[in-house]
C-alpha cells in the first residue's frame, strides 16, 4: 500500500522518533508539535534543499534571518492586525470553538467567498449544529496573531505580536538589502524561520499548527513585468516539488478566486496536495503588488522607491511571493514516500525516500555483534563513509533481518554490512562488502574503496 493513513504516519513518527507531541508528558499543548532526531535531519534536509535552490543556486537572491517579534506598527501597515482574522463560531453549551468555514464544508456547504455575516445566514438557515450536537452561537471574526508584551511595563504601547508570516520581516528590510548591495530588479529576498498563528481549530497532525515554520520569497519585479515573474516562479515550485519527490498526480494548482484572496493579493495559486485526509494547500503563490511597500513607506514615512538606474524611473516594485510551509512539505513527503509490501513473506513498511532527504543515507552493520574482528573492521568502513556522507549510523543492535527493517521504516537507502568474506574468508572478497538496496532488498558486492560509486 503506498501513502499510508495518517494514523499510520502519525505512528510511525512517535515511534522512531521522527515528530513528538508538543509537551507531551504535560498531555501537550494543542497545536505544538516537537521534532525528534530523525525529524530534525528531514526537516533541515528540506530547508536546505529550499536555501540551495532558491538561494546559493541563484545569483539574484538575498537571504534573511529577521526577528519574529517586530515593531507593531509594521503589522498596523500590513493590515495583519486589522484583518488577518478567521471565522469563529462556538458551541453555546459547551464553549468549544469551531472554523466556520470549516463546518460548513464538512456540512457539504461551499464557504468560498463568503463573508462572516454570509456564513453565519447559511449556518441559521441549514440548522447547523456543532460536532457534539448542540447549537451555534453566532459567527465572529478572530484575529489569530498571538499577543505578547514587550519589557517590563504591561502598558499598550509594549504590545506586540508574533509573527504571523515571515513575509513582513523581509519588506521591513527591503531598504537595507537595496542600500547595502544594489541589485538591479528582478531581485529576491528569502527567509526561513518560525510564524505563529492562534488558530481556532488546529488539527491534521503537522498541517495545522500554531507554531509553524515557512521558507518565503519576496521577489521585486518591475509592475509590467508580473506576469511573466509568477510563470516563472510556478514553474519553479512545481521543479521544487519533483525534487522533493512529490508526484505530478497528487499535486494540484488552485486558482484561487478574487473574494477568497488575502487582502494584499491580486492573483493567488494555492499548490495543493492529496494528504491523507484530503486535498489541501501545500504551498502559495501570491502576486502581492506593492501592497506591502507602499504601506510601509506611508506607516513608517521612509523612502522605500527603487530608482532603475537604466531607466532613470523611481517606483514602488511589485512583489511575487512564493510561499512554502516546511511542516506540510515534511508531511507530504512522509506521505508520498509511505509504502507497505511483502520482503521474505514478511510484512515490512519502508519509507521510498529520495536518498538526498533522508535523515540517514547509510547504516553499517558488523554481521554479528559478538565478534570484535568484525567490529572492528565495521567501525573502520563506518568512519570512512561519516567522513565522506555525514548522515551514516552504526548499528549491531538485534539481529541483522531486525536491523534491515529498522531502517526500512525510516527510510534508509543503502545499508552497508561487514562479514567473514570481508575479513578474507573468501580471498576473492577479501575488503568487499555487502550493499543492500532498500527499495527491493537486493544486495550486491563492492569493494571498500569504491563504495562512494555505489551510494549516491
Ligand atoms: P490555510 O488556508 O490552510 O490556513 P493559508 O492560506 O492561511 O493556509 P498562507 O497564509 O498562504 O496560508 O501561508 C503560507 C504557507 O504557510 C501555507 O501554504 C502553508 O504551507 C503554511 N501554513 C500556513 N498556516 C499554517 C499552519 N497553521 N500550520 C502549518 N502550516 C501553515
Amino acid at each position: 500500500m503506498d501513502g499510508g493513513t495518517m494514523e499510520q504516519l502519525i505512528s510511525l513518527c512517535k515511534r522512531r522518533g521522527f515528530v513528538y507531541q508538543g509537551s507531551e508528558i504535560y498531555g501537550g499543548l494543542a497545536g505544538t508539535w516537537d521534532y525528534g532526531p530523525l525529524g530534525v535531519a528531514l526537516k533541515k534536509n528540506i530547508e536546505n534543499l529550499w536555501w540551495k535552490t532558491f538561494v546559493t543556486d541563484r545569483e539574484d537572491m538575498y537571504g534573511i534571518d529577521a526577528a519574529i517579534l517586530m515593531n507593531p506598527r509594521a503589522w498596523a501597515a500590513s493590515g495583519h492586525a486589522d484583518g488577518f482574522a478567521d471565522p469563529l463560531i462556538e458551541d453555546v453549551k459547551t464553549r468549544k470553538r469551531y472554523r466556520a468555514d470549516h463546518l460548513l464544508e464538512e456540512a457539504g456547504i461551499d464557504p468560498k467567498g463568503m463573508s462572516a455575516t454570509e456564513m453565519d445566514k447559511a449556518i441559521q438557515g441549514s440548522k447547523l449544529k456543532s460536532p457534539e450536537g448542540n447549537a451555534l452561537g453566532e459567527v465572529r471574526q478572530f484575529n489569530m496573531m498571538f499577543k505578547t508584551q514587550v519589557g517590563a511595563t504591561e502598558d499598550a504601547a509594549s504590545v506586540t505580536y508574533l509573527r504571523p508570516e515571515t513575509a513582513g520581516g523581509m519588506f521591513v528590510n527591503y531598504k537595507n538589502v537595496v542600500d547595502s548591495f544594489h541589485p538591479k530588479l528582478p531581485f529576491g529576498m528569502a527567509q526561513i524561520g518560525k510564524a505563529f498563528r492562534n488558530e481556532i481549530a488546529p488539527r491534521d497532525f503537522i498541517f495545522r499548527v500554531r507554531e509553524l515554520e515557512q521558507m518565503e520569497i519576496e521577489y521585486f519585479i518591475r509592475p509590467d513585468d508580473w506576469e511573466r515573474a509568477f510563470e516563472e516562479w510556478r514553474v519553479a515550485m512545481h521543479a521544487f516539488a519533483k525534487n522533493l519527490g512529490l508526484s505530478g498526480e497528487r499535486l494540484h494548482e488552485l486558482e484561487v478566486a478574487p473574494e477568497d484572496r488575502a487582502h494584499y493579493s491580486k492573483r493567488t495559486i494555492d499548490f495543493e496536495f492529496d494528504f491523507p485526509f484530503g486535498k489541501k494547500e501545500l504551498w502559495g503563490l501570491a502576486y502581492r503588488t506593492d501592497f506591502d511597500l507602499s504601506a510601509h513607506a506611508k506607516e513608517s514615512g521612509m523612502d522605500l522607491f527603487f530608482f532603475d538606474e537604466e531607466t532613470k524611473e523611481r517606483f514602488i516594485p511589485h512583489v511575487i511571493e512564493p510561499s512554502f510551509g516546511v511542516g506540510r512539505t515534511l508531511l507530504a513527503v512522509l506521505s508520498e514516500s509511505y509504502r507497505e509490501d511483502e520482503m521474505n513473506g514478511e510484512k515490512r513498511v519502508f519509507l521510498k525516500l529520495p536518498s538526498h532527504l533522508a535523515p540517514v543515507r547509510i547504516a553499517v552493520f558488523p554481521l554479528l555483534k559478538n565478534r570484535p574482528e568484525l567490529v572492528a573492521k565495521a567501525r573502520e568502513v563506518f568512519l570512512l563513509l561519516k567522513k565522506e556522507f555525514g548522515n551514516v549510523l552504526f548499528d549491531d543492535n538485534g539481529n541483522i533481518g531486525k536491523r534491515y527493517r529498522r531502517q526500512d521504516e525510516i527510510g534508509t537507502p543503502y545499508c552497508v554490512t561487514i562479514d567473514f568474506d570481508t575479513l578474507g574468508e573468501k580471498p576473492e572478497h577479501k575488503d568487499t562488502v555487502t550493499v543492500r538496496d532498500r527499495d527491493t532488498g537486493e544486495q550486491k558486492r563492492a569493494p571498500i574503496a569504491e563504495l562512494t560509486k555505489y551510494i549516491i
